[in-house]
């Protein structure tokens, strides 16, 4: 089964058929399991066999199938799935981590994993240090012989800079330290993350997995030792389990996920360069782009740059303007859906930041952030072209 190609995976991989042979995955919508005997129960209690579950909270046939496929995809030997992307990277970190622990984090990071960093893990006495993800050497004076683990988003949430997971995994590993990636711009499509020397990656499966605007989900990926003996542990008893019928929603979207994400990444690279250079923008962000700083980093990295770009306008005014004259983007905050989608980060998911942090990582007034979906690329070009003639 390893040597499937992922897109084989993506629709195969981990399938578990009940008695009745059925090919769709059935939702085993089932909180709990039942027991042929007293002794039977004790003995899944004190171990539970391949088949065998005990509590939805633990597991799920479904959910089980979930995390199977996303292990073979992601080349991890084990995975977790979680109720969302954010319940999955709480617990990727908290489980490992402990009062007294350093942790060496890049800035740019999504509001709700800079909530967790910085807000949650210091008031249990874990040292956060953040760096400037995209420099080599901060990562090199940062981390210490004492620093438990490093985070990032090996493409950051909404600036897209570009980490190089290969070379600060090896920064990390020289002084024992756990490498956490948060993967979701990467995509399961393009990452190659565990081979390049990430120990767990992280997804929000809300994104592109699911990819059609209809369930939060999340999963954790390592290695069995880590999930079995670390993860599982932590996230079954505290609770951030996946329900089994966003499990098979997310199943129903992996089989589809290689074409919808190539797709979105084609049309994201057309637009990228169609509006390269246009009078009404001072920015074009996109790393499939060769001005991006990491283009060489990221063609290496994944072969491609993935289903989000992000526009200057100027102004906040100006991003307004274009945000309300569009017909067919749609103003969200959702990325990876099949519906393309315009964000103003400054506003709305980085609102929470001061001002001088959202000047440091680059989150402008006049920065839009584009999440291509999967309509006609000339009528996406044709509305944007439209909705910045406004400005
Ligand atoms: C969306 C997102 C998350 C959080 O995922 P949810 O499913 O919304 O909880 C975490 N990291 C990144 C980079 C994201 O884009």
């Amino acid at each position: 089964m390893t040597d499937w190609d992922k897109k084989t995976k993506a629709v195969h991989s981990g399938t578990r058929r009940s008695q009745y042979g059925e090919v769709s995955e059935a939702i085993f919508l089932t909180q709990g399991f039942v027991y042929d005997s007293a002794e039977a129960a004790e003995a899944r209690f004190l171990k539970a066999g391949e088949d065998e579950f005990i509590y939805a909270r633990y597991g799920n046939p479904t959910v089980r199938m979930f995390e199977d496929r996303m292990a073979a995809l992601e080349g991890a030997e084990d995975a977790f799935a979680t109720a969302s992307g954010m319940a999955a990277v709480n617990a990727a970190l908290t489980s490992i981590l402990r009062s007294g622990d350093h942790v060496v984090s890049s800035r740019a990071l999504f509001g709700s994993c800079l909530y967790i960093l910085e807000d949650v893990l210091s008031r249990y006495g874990v040292e956060v240090t953040f760096v400037d993800g995209t420099d080599l050497d901060q990562w090199a004076e940062a981390i210490r012989p004492d620093t438990r683990a490093v985070f990032f988003e090996s493409v950051s949430n909404p600036t897209l800079d570009v980490i190089d997971i290969e070379a600060v995994s090896q920064l990390a590993h020289a002084q024992g330290a756990i490498v956490i990636v948060d993967n979701v711009f990467a995509t399961p499509v393009f990452s190659r993350a565990i081979e390049q020397g990430a120990d767990v990656v992280v997804y929000s499966a809300t994104k592109h997995i699911d990819g059609q605007g209809r369930a939060l989900g999340g999963v954790v990926l390592g290695s069995r030792e880590y999930i079995r003996k670390t993860l599982e542990p932590y996230l079954k008893h505290t609770g951030g389990s996946l329900s089994p019928f966003t499990a098979w929603m997310l199943l129903k979207g992996l089989e589809t996920m290689d074409l919808r994400v190539r797709a979105q990444s084609a049309s994201a690279l057309t637009l990228a360069r169609q509006l390269s250079g246009h009078e009404k923008l001072s920015r074009v962000l996109y790393p499939g782009l060769p001005d991006h700083p990491q283009h060489a980093l990221t063609m290496r990295q994944n072969g491609t740059a993935g289903t989000v770009l992000a526009v200057d306008c100027g102004t906040k005014d100006a991003a307004f303007k274009v945000l309300n004259a569009l017909q067919i983007w749609t103003i969200s905050n959702n990325l990876g859906d099949a519906k393309s989608i315009v964000t103003h980060p400054a506003t709305t998911t980085h609102q929470r930041l001061p001002e001088v942090q959202r000047a440091a990582l680059g989150i402008t007034a006049g920065l839009i952030r584009l999440s291509v979906g999967l309509e006609a690329v000339g009528d996406l070009l044709e509305d944007l072209e439209q909705a910045l003639a406004t400005i």
